[in-house]
């Protein structure tokens, strides 16, 4: 038997669009209607995975997110409206583990689904602040700082630079970080591991003028306490 996989979508054609892709694919589907219905679903079932649109009624996405995250760490992946950029970061700073902007191909939802479910419940609240000399990221608040001033990290930065302090001092290569960052099925360009982390050193080498993340040549990136 598939994953389990609860879609919480008030448009119906669209919910019976994904449950017969689901379904297709091997997948266990429940369906919710609108919020409520949903958040009570995924409280009361053992999902291993929500699909989540953010506009619903009764109560939106967002609200049903942050009340589930308060019991539970069923991954979650949202739907949202094109440019609906707050919902997004609101979304993933309240723990969704990915978005699926609208309109969207079976074939992206398909292969972000695959991701999540192989990434994992991210497990935020049970996890410790990640060290690194004056560098501290927390998984819990989502929040990093570097001697106690917030760095702005996106989604997938944070994740990039989680993955580089739970492996401290351990080479990560291209494909090991690709693989824990954005998942077996990525199908985009193959130096994002690369842009990303040039992202990072902006952000805090250059930033706060240190040397934390290092390339090993023709191998990958590790990070090391400063001075060294
Ligand atoms: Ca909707």
């Amino acid at each position: 038997m598939g994953a389990s996989i609860l879609i919480v979508e008030d448009e119906a054609r669209l919910a019976r669009f994904l449950e017969l892709e689901l379904l297709h694919e091997g997948y266990a589907v429940t369906k919710a209607a609108d919020g409520r219905e949903g958040l009570d679903a995924a409280l009361a079932g053992d999902f291993d995975l929500i699909l989540l649109d953010v506009m619903l009624p009764g109560l939106n996405g967002l609200e049903v997110l942050r009340r589930l995250r308060s019991g539970k760490d069923t991954p979650v992946i949202l739907l949202t409206a094109r440019d609906a950029v707050m919902d997004k970061v609101s979304g993933l700073d309240m723990g969704a583990n990915d978005y699926i902007t609208k309109p969207f191909s079976i074939e992206e939802v398909l292969a972000r689904i695959r991701a999540a479910l192989r990434t994992g419940a991210p497990n935020p609240r049970h996890s410790a602040v990640l060290r690194c000399g004056e560098l501290t990221l927390d998984p819990a608040r989502h929040t990093a700082a570097y001697g106690g001033t917030p760095i702005q990290l996106t989604y997938k930065e944070f994740l990039l630079l989680q993955t580089l302090l739970e492996n401290r001092d351990i080479v990560q290569t291209r494909d090991m970080l690709m693989e824990k960052v954005w998942g077996y099925d990525y199908a985009g360009e193959t130096n994002v591991v690369d842009v990303y982390i040039r992202y990072l050193r902006q952000k805090i080498d250059s930033a706060f003028g240190v040397k934390l993340i290092h390339t090993v040549r023709g191998v990958g990136y590790v990070l090391k306490g400063d001075g060294t």
